[in-house]
């Protein structure tokens, strides 16, 4: 099938490279010229594990990247749109969205035939068929449903392990206006065999989406709430707690032979400092913001923003503990991305608490495998010595605050001076902001939900 995405970003590339990958004929499409260049070169403008390989084996046959949106709607039977779909702070913008829809409607004004639209950015319940519709039959002077076709498939992918999600996805949600969208997106899907496929309304896929994105960070919220309660009464680990709720047989099924069965589900029931990233944060408030607007208050999801947006101080109020005044206290922060696997730090915990380091006149040293050149781009002017290895952050550390579960960060303990229980010296003070450490593996230990702030 030929298949155009207007919009390059994370989502945008990785559905492109996939679906070139997959046999399609794809033309990805964006504004930014140098992104369109590097792409048409080989070199991602993203890092994704998996991604540099899939492009340059399919860039110049299978795939092809171009800011000529119009020729691209041309060429091709079906144009995805992956804008970006922020929160304004009152609610989602739309305005790439509305853009966009305009001119894939310009284009198909010239265009002979049947075309299919989909909206594969995240949008809240009704955008497809009441922002997007209406924008594309104008622009276009036809009509979906006999012209043009309408549909909404969003995207489940998790940065840091997009290519292994979109090649083999546990979903496929395809929302349609009627049947013809509907076999057009299913064979669109057709290389995907035996994967769940839903196919439903436009309206009902992107309900769907939030759905899925809200109860997941609920349950990081939930399992931070809980920790912070045993940090407030102490003498209680929040590890210990929910590895007793995670023994519910209906979380971790028992197997015939005894064994567990432990769904990735889990890992959004663990204490932590605080979910961040493009989708989380953005995706919550935009629905709390659409359900106000609906009339439907939503007041729990109210509260996981709140209690995400404190978590990040936790991290500072358990180096107050050891530390009054953090004013010279030489820091050293682990993880700037928002979770391992990417280089994205949009809303990482890691800004929050970077932030008041500085403001205390705390000594910042970072390190990241791979995000240090987001951070510089945010942080530029800041006091803040990034390193090129963990030993190198942490030599002459007095503190050390861990906030991006990367799995080398788990040598952290045998790197520290002197090993990890010296004799009598304590070693710099370790704040494990995502529980990923043995607690005993640390001389100088705390976490998040482990011991009371004021013992
Ligand atoms: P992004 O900001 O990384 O990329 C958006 C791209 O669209 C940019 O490269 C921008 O230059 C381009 N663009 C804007 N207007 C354009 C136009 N008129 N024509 C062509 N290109 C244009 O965004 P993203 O992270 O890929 O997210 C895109 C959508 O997918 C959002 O709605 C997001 O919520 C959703 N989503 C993201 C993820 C994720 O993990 N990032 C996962 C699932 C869904």
């Amino acid at each position: 099938m030929r298949i155009s995405i207007a919009g390059t970003g994370y989502v945008g590339l990785v559905t492109g490279v996939c679906l070139a990958e997959k046999g399609h004929q794809v033309t990805c499409i964006d504004v930014i010229e140098e992104k369109v260049q590097a792409i048409n070169e080989g070199v991602p403008p993203i890092y994704e594990d998996g991604l540099a390989e899939l492009l340059s084996r399919n860039i110049g046959t299978h795939l092809r990247a171009t800011t000529d949106l119009a020729q691209a709607v041309q060429d091709t039977d079906l144009t995805m749109i992956a804008v970006g779909t922020p929160f304004d702070g009152q609610e989602i913008d739309l305005t790439y969205i509305r853009q966009v829809a305009g001119q894939i409607g310009k284009a198909l004004r010239d265009k002979d035939g049947y075309h299919v639209v989909v909206v594969k950015s995240t949008v809240v319940p009704g955008t497809t068929q009441e922002v997007v519709q209406p924008i594309v039959e104008q622009a276009s002077g036809k009509r979906a449903g006999p012209d043009f076709g309408i549909g909404m498939n969003p995207e489940f992918l998790r940065e840091g392990n997009a290519i292994a999600d979109f090649l083999n996805p546990d979903r496929i949600v395809l929302g349609g206006i009627d049947a013809r969208t509907l076999d057009a997106l299913q064979a669109l899907y057709a290389p995907f065999e035996g994967v769940d496929q839903l196919c439903t309304t436009p309206k009902t896929a992107e309900m769907i989406k939030y759905t899925a994105n809200s109860l997941l960070a609920t349950m990081i919220s939930f399992s931070n709430e809980i920790a912070n309660l045993c940090t407030a009464l102490g003498g209680i680990d929040v590890v210990d707690v929910m590895r007793g709720v995670h023994l519910d047989k209906r979380l971790t099924p028992i197997m015939p032979d005894g064994s567990r069965v432990v769904p990735a589900f889990t890992t959004y029931l663990e204490a932590g400092c605080g979910f961040g990233g493009s989708c989380f944060p953005k995706d919550v408030k935009a629905l709390i913001a659409h359900g106000e607007k609906a009339g439907s208050p939503m007041p729990i999801l109210d509260a996981v923003i709140q209690t995400n947006a404190r978590q990040p101080h936790q991290v500072i109020e358990l180096l107050h503990k050891h530390f009054p005044s953090l004013q010279g206290v030489r820091t050293t922060v682990l993880g700037l991305a928002f979770k391992p696997g990417t280089d994205d730090m949009r809303e990482s915990p890691a800004i929050p608490v970077i932030r008041e380091l500085l403001a205390s006149e705390a000594e910042v040293k970072a390190y990241d495998p791979i995000a240090t050149h987001e951070a510089e781009k945010l942080f530029s002017g800041d006091p803040i010595e990034y390193c090129d290895s963990i030993d190198e952050a942490i030599a002459d550390s007095e503190a050390i605050v861990l906030l991006t579960r990367w799995p080398e960060f788990e040598s952290l303990p045998r790197r520290l001076p002197g090993g990890a229980a010296s004799n009598g010296h304590r070693g710099p003070l370790v704040v494990d902001g995502r529980r990923m450490l043995d607690k005993q593996s640390v001389a100088h230990y705390e976490g998040i939900g482990l011991s009371g702030l004021h013992d």
